[in-house]
C-alpha cells in the first residue's frame, strides 16, 4: 500500500498536522486533511483547499483532490485489488 503524500499543487507546503482550515459555514477549525475536507462540526464538504502562507505555504486555494499528490497511484491499487477479487469469484462461478 503507497503512502499518501498531500502537499500543495502550487508550492509543495506539505501540511504539519496543524488545525489551520476555518469551515466556511459554522466557522469550526481544524486540521481539514483529517476529514478530506468535511467539517467535523456541521459536516460542510469544503471543494477547495487554501494553503497556509504563514506557516510556510502560499497563497494558493486549490480542489482539495489535488492536494493529494499520489493518489491517482492509490486509485490504481484499489482498482487491480477489485479486479482481483472479480477473477477470484468468477473462478468459483466457473
Ligand atoms: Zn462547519
Ligand atoms: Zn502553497
Amino acid at each position: 500500500m503507497a503512502e499518501i503524500i498531500i502537499e500543495c499543487p502550487q508550492c509543495q507546503w506539505r501540511p504539519d498536522g496543524g488545525a489551520y482550515w476555518a469551515c466556511g459555514g459554522c466557522g469550526h477549525i481544524w486540521n481539514t486533511f483529517d476529514t478530506m475536507a468535511q467539517c467535523p462540526k456541521c459536516g460542510h464538504q469544503h471543494e477547495r483547499t487554501a494553503c497556509i502562507p504563514w506557516r510556510g505555504g502560499c497563497n494558493a486555494y486549490e480542489p482539495h483532490l489535488d492536494w493529494y499528490k499520489n493518489l491517482d497511484d492509490l486509485l490504481q491499487e484499489e482498482l487491480n485489488t477489485i479486479s482481483q477479487k472479480e477473477k477470484i469469484l468468477l473462478h468459483y462461478k466457473i
